[in-house]
């Protein structure tokens, strides 16, 4: 739809779920009048304006004991649904649900009834998502005293039967939250409260949320970049500064409460009694990669304010949050948040220097890739999108490479990952291959329970074949309530002693020390050397010593392999919690050595939770090259050019003969040393020449 200046969606308005603005071009007031003569019958009104005109768009009367517009507190209800008959959850144009109406009162929301087992709520995991009830449906509503439900077929229930837990036809009252209850989450060690991600619900499943946070996050794209958590949109979470004031019912609550991956999550059943003010849950750090100098990151996060995503950094445990700025379209995200050169929470901001935010950008080209442009100094680096929707506006021409977005921001002091890894795939293969890029990234989304794709690490492990060391980093791309800050995140190593600061932590990544994790926790080395290290052996090569050890809080651990060359080449199953050992490994060839872990969630299936950069060991005469690799990268860079020869809207002759230039120029280097090491190779139409021919 194109957008005029008067064209405007007025989305803000439709986030509060209460009512419409006050600015409708008609507004209907209502009165009550109450018979002062109630044994006397009314036998007419009459109305006398006093100045203007009046008009009025209805009469009714009735009997009720008290004022029918007042009406009471928010109440819920569960509503059991006759056999095979399914809750429709669109409403009409007036608002109202098909199969539950009120009269003297509003239907506030209909939920799927969340079905958590409570029998097993504190042996089972943290933020597993329970089962969704098929034929009960969770309703808030207000209302009179003496209102009555209307159910499909004329069935009604008057609302004074749902008290005090009692049912009436197909409804059932659901104890209401009236016990104001200070909580608080202590670290152990200092008794002090700290950030933490919270859920609390009742004994009907019902989402309990603080006073100040949704009670019905949108889980929508950009919809809500609210400090709130919805694992598959079923599971609500929200994240506090350690201190909250939350409305319980009396009986019992079940709580959950998590703050990364060094931290034991908690899940306990709470008897809330008329006594209960305050309740006080300690939580215990027990994996201490943090005190051996490794700090976590996100390397992607959008939309959120710099103070939301260090309150949803801190309680999730991840020391950096990398924000990035876009453009989609029209629409400019936390470009007023960008000054290239504060870190949020950094000592010199007054913060505490443990938990930071850094404001970046993600340069973005629908065919020719995304790249974050992460921590740089300086000017903001824009356009941040080019050629056109639906990263770019309209209009846009293809007026920058990404290559060129990553030289700028290396110059600006900036560190440079490929995003979601390896998608969309076409210029991303130049920028690598260039050395302009400084890591390449995982990426979850809002999915907890994939683990790392196959896919990513498939392609990842093409460019290592090649001898092209690129770092592993984890970021979530996270763009609504349904991904949680940190889900996978990046475990960066900081030098012996070193002090953490946001350039220190730039330093570790670029260094390689790093691993990508879903939950596990890895210490890995070679030959006694860190991740990111070049070994150098001589022509006949030798044996390598690896070592490695894993732990975890959160996803239970199953496997470890030893990946050489994209190859599994020694495997062990582990202890779920904690598990250390070490291989002896012949080394022929040039070779990249990683290591890989494996866990299970009891329900789901196996998935990659944790993955090591590689160490790299080089033998003397036994170059890092793999034909088929470096086949597959040109025809990336092919692509690339393609689309700059063909479709791509052109700024001007000079900046396409300026990009073209550049990407021919990776382009050749990669093919002449296919060439010179003896591959013979098909070309495309548009990049053959003469060496083939005449063979
Ligand atoms: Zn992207
Ligand atoms: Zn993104």
């Amino acid at each position: 739809m194109p957008l005029h200046g008067n064209n405007i969606v007025f989305w803000g308005w439709t986030q509060t779920r209460a009512a419409a603005a006050d600015f409708a071009p008609w507004l209907n007031w209502l009165w009550a009048w109450q018979n002062p003569n109630p044994e006397k019958r009314i036998v007419g009104l009459r109305f006398e304006p006093k100045n203007g005109v009046v008009i009025v768009s209805g009469v009714s009367a009735g009997k009720v004991s008290s004022l029918p517009l007042r009406w009471e507190p928010r109440r819920k209800a569960v509503l059991r649904l006759p056999k095979n008959v399914e809750f429709d959850f669109n409403v009409d144009k007036e608002g109202r649900l098909k199969q539950i109406q009120l009269d003297l009162g509003q239907v506030i929301s209909a939920q799927k009834q969340t079905m958590y087992r409570h029998a097993e709520w504190s042996d089972m995991y943290n933020n597993k998502v329970p089962e969704v009830s098929k034929n009960t449906v969770l309703i808030e509503y207000t209302a009179h005293p003496e209102a009555r439900f209307h159910l499909s077929g004329g069935k009604t229930v008057p609302v004074a039967k749902l008290q005090d837990g009692k049912s009436s036809g197909p409804m059932t009252a659901i104890a209401p939250a009236t016990q104001r209850v200070r909580l608080r989450v202590v670290e152990k060690a200092s008794n002090r409260p700290v950030p933490v991600k919270l859920h609390v619900h009742g004994e009907a499943g019902e989402y309990l949320a603080p006073v100040d946070r949704h009670r019905i996050p949108n889980p929508g794209w950009y919809e809500d970049y609210s400090t709130d958590f919805l694992n598959q949109n079923i599971h609500y979470c929200t994240y506090i500064f350690g201190e909250t004031v939350i409305n319980l019912p009396l009986g019992r609550v079940y709580i959950e409460v998590s703050k990364g991956f060094e931290i034991r999550p908690v899940r306990a059943v709470l008897n809330v009694g008329p006594d209960t003010n305050e309740i006080t849950i300690p939580i215990e750090k027990v994996l201490p990669w943090r005190e051996r100098g490794w700090v976590t990151a996100d390397t992607h996060v959008h939309f959120l304010a710099p103070p939301t995503a260090q309150l949803e950094g801190s309680a999730e445990g991840v020391n950096v949050v990398c924000l990035l700025a876009s453009q989609w379209g029209e629409l400019m995200t936390n470009v007023g948040d960008f000054d290239g050169k504060t870190t949020f929470g950094s000592k010199e901001a007054g913060g505490d220097g443990e938990w930071l935010v850094r404001v970046g950008t993600e340069n973005r080209q629908h065919v020719l890739g995304h790249i974050s442009l992460i921590g740089y100094h300086g000017n903001i680096i824009a356009p941040m999108c080019s050629s056109g929707p639906d990263e770019a506006a309209l209009g846009d021409p293809v007026s920058i490479l990404m290559t060129e977005w990553a030289q700028k921001c290396k110059q600006q002091g900036g560190l440079v990952v490929i995003p979601h890894f390896p998608n969309p795939r076409a210029e991303t293969a130049a920028t690598l291959v260039s050395g302009n890029a400084d890591a390449i990234e995982m990426t979850s989304w809002g999915n907890l329970y994939n683990g790392i794709d196959p896919y990513s690490l498939s392609d990842w492990y093409r460019y290592l074949n090649c001898g092209y060391f690129f770092p592993a980093v984890g970021g979530t791309d996270k763009m609504s309530a349904n991904t949680a800050v940190g889900t996978v995140r990046t475990y960066a190593c900081l030098q012996e002693g070193e002090e953490f600061t946001h350039e220190a932590w730039k330093a570790a990544v670029r260094s390689g020390h790093t691993f990508v994790s879903y939950g596990p926790l890895l210490e890995f080395s070679i030959e006694g050397k860190p991740a990111g290290t070049w070994i150098d052996m001589a022509r006949n090569g030798g044996t390598v010593d690896v070592t490695w050890q894993a732990a975890s809080v959160t996803i239970p651990m199953t496997r470890i392999d030893l990946i050489v060359n994209g190859e599994i080449r020694e495997t062990k199953s582990l202890q779920p919690w904690e598990d250390s050992g070490h291989w002896s490994v012949k080394i022929a060839r040039s070779s990249w050595l990683a290591i890989l872990v494996r866990g299970k969630y009891p329900d789901k299936p196996e998935i990659i939770t944790a993955h090591s950069s590689p160490v790299m060991v080089r033998v003397e005469g036994s170059p890092f090259f793999s034909a088929a690799d470096t086949l597959t990268i040109l025809e990336q860079i092919e692509g690339a050019l393609a689309y700059l020869d063909t479709v791509g809207t052109r700024k001007d002759e000079e900046t396409y003969k300026r990009m073209r230039m550049l990407l021919t120029g990776e382009y050749r280097k990669l093919h002449n040393q296919l060439h010179q090491l003896g591959h013979f190779h098909e070309h495309t139409v548009a990049t053959d020449h003469a060496e083939h021919h005449g063979r």
